[in-house]
């Protein structure tokens, strides 16, 4: 029995079920219950909301979730091995568990879930920050979800929360930032996993603004930004050449020197030469 419910600790889940970590699926399990637990607590308060999980592994997260109070888990991970002990948490918490197996980057969890919806996960780095942008990158906004609780690698964390004039600033800080509240809530070391990764972690809350920080038509805005980093280093009047003869003027008009580089460039920025462009 460990301390946060009446099943058996990790450790014993994972030698009854045969869930050795696999390196292909970027399997580093938390163990620690207390701490998944402390995840839990840093996604808010859960009690009125459904939460999607991705990638429960063994489930010390999804345990967490439930003993704060989660409404309700979906949890979707791709290892048939972690079903049975997923079932077991489904057992000790009645109807408030529900697991598909299958890879959350073709999964429709959406159709499984009621709103308010938090999500929380700690998955591995390229399916993590694909989700990512899509999930902030709707056509419309709102989202479907409200808070965004996830482990990263400290590095892309600290990418997601960068300001302009330093080395992390790019395309994932902006995106971030146009639409969501984001701030790193935890570090972790590599020791907090088995086994443990090369780097260290940390874990980002996410929380969707109402609207936009400010207005921009996100098609022309991924534009430009996408433009601007891909040449991080050339001045903006060349980096942003493609996107016109007049790139200069549009510039000028939105209060950026045509030879600042992208990662001098604030948000408010590049929003104002998204709508210069667009003529609005
Ligand atoms: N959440 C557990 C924890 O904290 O101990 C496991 C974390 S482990 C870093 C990542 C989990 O994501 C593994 O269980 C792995 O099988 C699962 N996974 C990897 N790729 C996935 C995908 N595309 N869709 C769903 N789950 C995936």
């Amino acid at each position: 029995m460990s301390g946060i419910d009446q099943l058996p600790p990790l450790r014993e889940v994972i030698d009854t079920h045969g869930i050795a970590a696999k390196k292909s699926l970027g399997q580093n399990f938390l163990l620690d219950l207390n701490l998944t637990a402390k995840i839990a607590r840093l996604a808010g308060d859960l009690s009125g909301s459904d939460v999607l999980e991705v990638g429960p592994g063994p489930g010390g997260l999804t345990r967490g979730l439930l003993a704060e109070g989660a409404r309700r888990v979906l949890a979707v991970e791709m290892d048939p091995r972690c079903l049975p002990a997923l079932a077991d948490i489904g057992a000790a918490y009645p109807d408030r568990l529900q697991v598909i197996q299958g890879d959350a980057l073709e999964v429709d969890a959406l159709a499984h879930l009621t709103p308010p919806i938090k999500i929380a996960a700690n998955l591995p780095y390229n399916v993590g920050t694909e989700l990512l942008v899509r999930w902030l990158t709707p056509p419309d906004w709102p989202p479907f979800w409200d808070t965004l609780t996830l482990m990263f690698q400290r590095e892309v964390a600290q990418r997601i929360v960068a300001q302009p004039g330093s080395k992390a600033y790019g395309r994932l800080a902006l995106l971030a930032q146009w639409r969501a509240d984001a701030r790193i809530v935890m570090d972790l070391p590599p020791e907090a996993f088995s086994p443990p990764p090369k780097v260290s972690s940390a874990v980002v809350h996410l929380t969707a603004l109402p609207a936009p920080r400010f207005p921009a038509n996100a098609a022309t805005l991924n534009k430009v930004v996408a433009a601007g980093f891909n040449q991080r280093r050339k001045m903006l009047r060349s980096a942003l050449k493609s996107l016109g003869p007049d790139i200069e003027d549009h510039l000028i008009a939105a209060g950026i020197k045509p030879t600042e580089r992208a990662e001098q460039v604030s948000l408010e920025q590049f929003c104002a030469l998204a709508r210069s462009l667009d003529g609005i």
